[in-house]
């Protein structure tokens, strides 16, 4: 991990409720984030993977304060997130900031662009107009736009543009940290690598720190530089990328990996190895949540969650296979 440490998340949890009312107890919880902890360096890449609602999205909205956690701590830059008020993170804010997995929904189709990308600066600085359209332009010849496209609505973009208006938009106010929550998987696949490679272009440049959420593992590969593999709400594996390409060790982490296609005509094809369903987050299976579909499942794996523990240099596993004396091989 970088040196310096900008964002770091303690044992974070959210539980949603279902049911239930201003007097009446919630019938039943929804785990959507346990005990999730882990670091992120000044001007690191950390990916976050995982399948569709495994709590990846509700982890970046905890940690911008989207949501607020069921438990847990947050400190950003030093800074404990949770103790802050309203005013406060308003200020904070512009240090902080998301891209949406939607290009298509996450700007006012009301608004024009130079509006959408002024308004987190019209509302966080004492910028004039003059200053602000200025840095919009900037902004927008940034991200590979025209100072004219200002004048536009976001319907008479395609969709990279507009994922470039909101890239623009996070940018602002100058932030420290970008969460992208899939900023690419609602693209056409020839557009995804030309956003892919301006948010490396613009990290090089400002010096930002990425949390990026993706179910791609060859996005998060190519883009992180540390990756953690969430299941069922938690953290399973953390390991550097290098590390994670070459030797994953989890179960999961495997099935995942093994599920991605390989642009290869001499290697047979195999089918999906990860089989079912991700189990329902309001009744979570005993000890580790993945052993109904995991194949190493042996006799503990039902009993007793494991902890994530270092099996190397900073590489964290949560498997039973991989704890105590020594790893087993499998
Ligand atoms: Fe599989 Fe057991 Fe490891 Fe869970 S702890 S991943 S069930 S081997």
């Amino acid at each position: 991990m970088a040196e310096e440490v900008l964002l770091s998340v303690r044992g974070l949890s959210k539980l949603f409720p279902l049911g239930g009312g201003l007097l009446r107890k919630p019938k039943a919880w929804i785990r959507a984030v346990e005990e999730v902890s882990f670091q992120v360096g000044r001007k690191e890449s950390f990916g976050l993977v995982g399948e569709s609602g495994c709590g990846k999205t509700t982890l970046g909205r905890l940690i911008l304060r989207l949501i607020e956690p069921s438990s847990g701590s947050i400190f950003f830059s030093g800074v404990d997130l949770l103790s802050l008020d309203r005013k406060e993170l308003r200020a904070l804010r512009p240090r902080l900031q998301i891209i949406f997995q939607d290009p298509y929904s996450c700007l006012d189709p009301r608004m024009r662009v130079g509006e959408i990308i002024t308004e987190p600066l019209r509302a966080t600085t004492r910028m004039s107009r003059s200053q602000r359209r200025d840095r919009a332009v900037q902004l927008l010849e940034k991200v590979g736009l025209r100072s004219s496209d200002l004048e536009r609505y976001p319907h008479e973009f395609s969709g990279g543009q507009r994922q470039r208006i909101g890239i623009a938009r996070a940018l602002a106010g100058q932030p420290e940290l970008v969460v992208a929550d899939e900023p690419v998987s609602a693209l056409d696949v020839s557009i995804q690598a030309q956003v892919i490679n301006l948010l490396l272009d613009l990290q090089e440049e400002y010096g930002l720190s990425y949390l990026f959420i993706s179910h791609d593992l060859s996005v998060v590969e190519h883009l992180c530089d540390r990756v953690g593999v969430m299941y069922l709400g938690r953290i399973v594996e953390l390991a550097r990328v290098q590390e994670f390409r070459k030797s994953p060790r989890h179960p999961y982490t495997r099935s995942l990996k093994a599920s991605v296609p390989v642009a290869d005509p001499d290697r047979p094809w195999q089918p999906a190895p990860l089989e079912g369903d991700v189990p329902n987050p309001m009744a979570p299976p005993a000890g580790c949540s993945f052993h109904p579909r995991c194949p190493y499942a042996f006799e503990p794996c039902a009993i007793q969650r494991p902890e994530l523990v270092e099996v190397g240099d900073s590489h964290w596993v949560a498997c039973w296979l991989n704890q105590g004396q020594g790893i087993l091989a499998y």
